[in-house]
């Protein structure tokens, strides 16, 4: 017999297994913006300047589910535009400054905000994923990226 129903996962157990419990999200993006390890707050989120640590190093909660990816970029140039492109307007508008003045100024400032900002975003957005547990963050869920178990192993 085939149907509809011969394909879908089984769906006997859904919605009755226990729930984790729940993660503070605010104080996990708070913690990844001073870099620190959105379970503890004690470990280091990373390892440089924006490569993630496989583990924190205190409480070893995995971070290698987080998929940031182009999020902290994309907020870091919504965030600095935000701040130079106003500052640059209202320096054009009271003083008009020559141009190689404001190429000189408005081009490092542009530079180095982005460059600072760029790891607490990182971080904020990891504890984003983790406080929500989006993508691997949660241990009741399968990772797709995580290798899948060989059959007949234990680990
Ligand atoms: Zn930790």
């Amino acid at each position: 017999m085939s149907g509809l129903n011969d394909t879908a996962a089984p769906v006997e157990n859904f919605g009755t297994a226990p729930r984790p419990p729940e993660r503070d999200a605010r104080r996990a993006i708070g913690r990844g913006l001073l870099r620190r390890c959105p379970n503890c707050g004690e470990g280091h989120l990373f390892d440089g300047y924006l490569k993630v640590r496989p583990a924190c190093e205190v409480c070893g909660e995995a971070f290698h589910h987080h998929r940031a990816d182009d999020f902290p970029p994309y907020l870091v140039i919504f965030i600095v535009g935000h701040i130079v492109v106003p500052l640059l307007l209202g320096v054009e508008k009271a003083w008009h400054p020559d141009l190689w003045i404001l190429i000189s100024t408005f081009l490092p400032l542009t530079a180095i905000l982005c460059l600072l900002l760029l790891p607490p975003v990182k971080g904020a957005v990891i504890g984003l994923q983790w406080g929500n547990r989006m993508h691997g963050f949660d241990p009741a869920a399968h990772d797709p990226a995580d290798p899948a178990p060989v059959p007949g192993t234990s680990t």
